[in-house]
């Protein structure tokens, strides 16, 4: 196995997102802070991560294990030790909410998936809050997932939603269940996004008890302010600017395909395929549709396109399901809705 994987440095917020917010503000100060933001962002994103694959074979495994450090409104991580297993809940609502967090994504993938932890042996999952003062945004850096406190204006909370979370935590099992990892550009990039959108959906769905027919298929409802938007993507409806904020520019299918385009733009089609997938199968998304998605990310390599991943989840539902099965039949019919054949 090779010893590195490609990892990313993953914000839940693109930077367009915060230069849009920027070009909004009324107030000097306030722009001048989310246009920081937003090249930290993109400055951090350059940097290429390196995930430590050896790191899980010399821990201990089987256990559910989590940590969450403080880094008092500072940038060093991960800062200080907060929250370890099985200690105390704390008298700060933001480490509970990242332990928790971090608690449900275990179990989703354990229980659902049979996955043990990031990758795969148990990994110890560490989070830090208070990541600088007003930072809007959360990330998972290759290591650890980051939290942001957000200004209290535009962005609320990060660690309140558990599709964040989730969503930032399989941006680590993707590092690992995929040989090699995906590489954060273009399509395999979009791939990348969209795989941490659909386990993020589920862990909320799973958490909630949601019907296919139920869930919301948001990503990030209630992270911001209701002047800002109600959520930041739709998986229903990628691009609906009216179920999630004024800027959303996700194309639904590859009609709408941005050349170059941002990883967060383009994985409106994939999370779309997903969406369409989860509804042709009926019942929970977390019994058929989550495991084909699962099973795909290891016949995936790095530079994956969609159309890869189209031929991966019809492999997997085959695998899972059987050659010409419905469920098969179903996968296929999806990506044929997204206009990847
Ligand atoms: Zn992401």
């Amino acid at each position: 196995m090779n010893q590195h994987a490609h990892g990313c440095t993953c914000f839940i917020i693109p930077s367009k997102m915060l230069r849009k917010l920027a070009d909004d503000a009324t107030d000097a100060h306030e722009r001048h802070c989310l246009l920081d933001q937003a090249e930290l962002s993109a400055h951090l994103r350059g940097q290429r991560s390196v995930a430590p694959m050896m790191m899980g074979l010399v821990a201990a495994t089987g256990e559910k294990r989590r940590t969450v450090y403080d880094a008092q409104n500072k940038s060093a991580l991960p800062g200080k030790l907060v929250r370890g297993e099985d200690s105390k809940p704390s008298s700060d609502k933001t480490v509970n909410q990242a332990y928790d967090g971090a608690g449900a994504t275990y179990d989703f993938f354990r229980e659902v998936l049979k996955r043990n932890s990031i990758d795969g042996k148990g990994l110890r999952l560490d989070s830090t809050v208070h990541y600088q003062q007003k930072f809007n945004n959360a990330f998972w850096n290759g290591q650890q997932m980051v939290y942001g406190d957000g200004d209290g204006k535009l962005f609320l909370s990060f660690t309140g939603a558990i599709d964040v979370i989730a969503h930032e935590l399989t941006h680590g099992v993707t590092q690992y269940a995929v040989p090699g990892g995906l590489v954060y550009a273009d399509q395999s990039g979009a791939l990348n996004e969209s795989i941490s959108d659909v386990f993020g959906s589920l862990v909320k769905q799973w958490t909630l008890k949601q019907t296919v027919e139920q869930a919301d298929w948001l990503i990030g409802a209630g992270i911001m302010a209701p002047t800002v938007g109600k959520a930041l993507r739709s998986m229903a409806d990628p691009g609906n600017t009216k179920i999630t904020w004024s800027g959303d520019d996700q194309p639904k299918t590859m009609a709408g395909y941005v050349e170059g385009g941002d990883v967060h733009t383009n994985s409106g089609i994939p999370n779309h395929a997903f969406y369409a997938a989860a509804i042709a199968l009926k019942g929970n998304a977390w019994d058929k549709a989550g495991p084909i998605w699962y099973k795909a990310l290891s016949l995936l390599t790095p530079n994956a396109t969609f159309a890869d991943m189209a031929k991966a989840t019809s492999e997997s539902a085959a695998l899972l399901y059987g050659t010409n099965s419905a469920e098969q039949h179903a996968v296929q019919a999806a990506w044929k809705v997204v206009g990847v054949a």
